[in-house]
């Protein structure tokens, strides 16, 4: 099949379902069937799932009342179903004259009236035979009908050679079939095939594409993995007398976990090759003193270390942390953000570019172009999951091969670590400092908020502070920005002789910080604020915080929220204000996160009620997403992926490109990131 004789709208519309080459077409597989091959006696047809039955029209109308609507009664000799078509055109209802005998197919459900098919498909009854084998359902898109998919894709199954890109003996080893039959079974199934094996894709044709798949996803974050270690970085091996300074200098000892940490990073340092590992740690882990400590080592070696952070406001905490700990030392520690005013920024370019800037702080407006680094060493990434392909890129781009450590709050289950992050190097803080109290979360209805103004007095008398973090409008940032300035001034009026602050996206940079700077003195007692302050703020004496409409928020986001109050000794709560009646969902998620407080769990949770794409980050991530498997349920076929995807870059290197071409063309680019 010749993919460039296609007409180009043909073309245009197949590309929207990822359809770009014959072999595409092979691997776009039904996301579900219809079983056209039995009929069922309307009696015996199961509910909620699709059957094909014949039966004669009794009656036919249109009712104009509660909406526009065409019900008709069909019955056959076991009982009679009602059928309704919201919208319809002229030849439905000829269709449906009484007396005509039809087919139909669709989901018996039980409705007001009896049992009711909405919207099946319709066709004559009568002389005419079954399907033979099940009918295959594709993901498509408008314009692109079912018959059309399914004739390109009957013709792509003739004309495509379909080999394998497995040896025989290691798909007996791991007893999956091979690949052409299993596509082929997957198009067209035969009726014996039990539907139940199908749809929920554990049929061994399934297994197969499912694996191959997985295989794909491994071999290609081990060979990017392989690439990286063949870029020389600059050996770090200093006598560590810096970083004991800092440790010695610092009110608390460093946890096990932190140092246990600590040993693995500087092992990577020692290397030749850029180190490239991610530091997981749940929110107020402390995650940022290791990152001090391993930027003293890189500083002491003679290089420049720069720290990233995803927003202005993290940025500049992480900067006058960094300068409290190290400019006493004698580092020169530079903050370098986008909104610097010219001289500033001049300055703190002229110090990027000459060497005497030893540790750069800012947002990752510290890598666009105009900046210049004498001999980065170490670039070290907050926040990781927040940024996207390009700025990794451009990361790279801008040092040669830095060694780079990314720091992360947001737990990454190990599922999806083995696979999104199989060419990462993984450390994880698992115990958090000493003394902390644990954080209580209580769920309110949104109707008990004077509660709430007179606990909040109340903390602010005991000296503490409080957030309140309004709602997260997601259509519209005009009306999120009106509701948190309205929330302050309401709040300020509620609660007299107490400093609100206001703290937003929109404000300017120097604002926010000022803000910012201002709570962390307690000249304001309670910051109101948007989802903003999301990531890393850190101020130990706020010990309550309020959620409005927590029922609107990711399960990972209310537990990033959450962990800004906890950070010091004394007891905090969170309260999560929601809205009701909520639904299902709504309600599971929040009995989660109020059941929970490790970051791990929560996020686990999180993937099984979201899925791996919604995952913050996953989506940026640049790593080939997953259209078949699946990191839960798949669990046990993606750790034989992993070995296998091991075993056959050792010992049978030449069969992973072939494997490569077919699951993944043309992601070179990304693979290098
Ligand atoms: P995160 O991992 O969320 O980035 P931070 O690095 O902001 O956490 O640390 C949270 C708080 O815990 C900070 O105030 C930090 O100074 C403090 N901290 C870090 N390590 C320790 C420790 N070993 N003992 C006591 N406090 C610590
Ligand atoms: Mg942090």
């Amino acid at each position: 099949m010749d993919f460039a004789k296609l007409p180009s709208p043909l073309q245009a519309k197949l590309a929207k379902i990822g359809i770009a080459r014959p072999f595409d077409l092979v691997l776009h597989l039904p996301m579900r069937y219809e079983d056209e091959t039995h009929l069922y006696a309307i009696a015996d047809a199961p509910l909620g799932a699709g059957v094909l039955i014949e039966g004669e029209v009794l009656s036919c109308e249109v009712n104009y009342k509660p909406r526009k609507q065409l019900v008709a009664r069909v019955k056959d000799a076991s009982s009679s179903v009602m059928v309704r078509l919201m919208n319809f055109y002229p030849s439905q209802a000829q269709q449906l004259a009484v007396g005509k005998r039809v087919r139909l197919y669709g989901e018996i459900r039980r409705g007001y009236f009896g049992p009711e098919m909405v919207h099946p498909k319709i066709r004559v009854g009568g002389e005419v035979s079954l399907q033979e084998a099940l009918s295959p359902v594709y993901p498509t898109t408008a314009g692109l009908s079912q018959n059309q998919l399914a004739t390109l894709i009957a013709k792509a199954l003739k004309a495509e050679p379909l080999p394998d890109t497995l040896p025989a003996s290691l798909l007996d080893e791991l007893n999956l079939p091979d690949f052409a039959s299993s596509v082929k079974l997957l198009h067209t199934p035969t009726p014996d095939i039990p539907q139940i094996l199908l749809t929920a894709r554990t049929h061994p044709a399934w297994q197969r594409l499912k694996f191959d798949e997985l295989l794909a996803q491994q071999l290609s974050l081990r060979l990017a993995r392989a690439v990286r270690r063949e870029k020389t970085a600059p050996q770090i091996k200093p006598d560590g007398r810096l970083a004991a300074q800092l440790v010695a200098n610092l009110p608390f000892g460093l946890t096990g976990a932190q140092k246990r940490v600590l040993l693995e990073i500087c092992q990577d340092l020692t290397q030749t090759h850029p180190m490239q590992r991610l530091l997981q740690g749940d929110v107020g882990a402390g995650k940022t003193i290791v990152a001090a400590v391993a930027a003293c080592h890189a500083i002491e070696a003679g290089f420049q270390v720069a720290m990233l952070a995803p927003t202005e406001i993290l940025a500049e905490q992480h900067y006058q942390k960094l300068s409290q700990w190290l400019a006493p030392l004698g580092v020169n520690v530079i903050w370098l953000a986008g909104s610097l005013k010219t001289k500033a920024k001049r300055e703190a370019l002229a110090a990027a570019a000459d060497g005497s800037g030893q540790l750069l702080v800012g947002t990752h407006a510290i890598f666009q172009a105009s900046v210049e680094l004498k001999n980065l060493g170490l670039a070290i990434v907050d926040e990781q999951h927040r940024f996207g392909v390009a700025q990794r890129l451009a990361l790279r781009e801008k040092g040669g091969s830095p060694h780079q450590l990314m720091m992360s709050a947001t737990p990454i289950p190990r599922t999806l670590a083995m696979s999104f992050y199989a060419d990462l190097d993984v450390s994880v803080i698992d115990e958090l400092p000493p003394g902390r109290t644990p954080i209580v979360t209580k769920l309110i209805s949104d109707a008990r908020r004077d509660e709430i103004i007179e606990r909040i007095a109340a903390k602010v008398l005991e000296g503490r502070q409080v957030y309140w973090v309004c709602p997260l409008i997601e259509e519209s940032e005009t009306l999120q920005l009106q509701t948190a300035v309205d929330t302050h001034a309401q709040l300020s009026e509620e609660l007299e002789g107490i400093r609100v602050g206001l703290l937003h996206g929109r404000m300017k940079a120097d604002e926010k910080a000022a803000t910012m700077a201002a709570f962390s003195r307690n000249e304001i007692q309670v910051l109101v604020a948007t989802t903003v302050i999301e990531v890393g703020v850190d101020v130990p004496n706020a010990s309550l915080m309020v959620i409005e409409h927590a029922e609107r928020m990711g399960l990972s986001q209310l537990h990033q929220l959450r962990g800004r109050v906890g950070r010091g000794a004394h007891a905090s709560l969170c309260i999560l204000l929601y809205t009701g009646p909520l639904g299902d969902t709504a309600k599971a998620r929040l009995k989660v996160i109020y059941e929970h407080t490790d970051g791990f769990e929560i996020a686990r949770q999180d993937l099984q009620i979201r899925g791996p794409g919604e995952l913050a980050g996953v989506k940026q991530s640049g790593v080939p997403m997953l259209r078949f498997a699946d990191l839960e349920a798949d669990a046990d076929l993606l750790e034989v992926a992993r070995e296998t995807a091991e075993q056959i870059l050792a010992h049978n290197p030449q069969l992973a490109q072939p494997h490569l071409d077919r699951w993944l063309p043309g992601r070179e680019a990304l693979l290098k990131v």
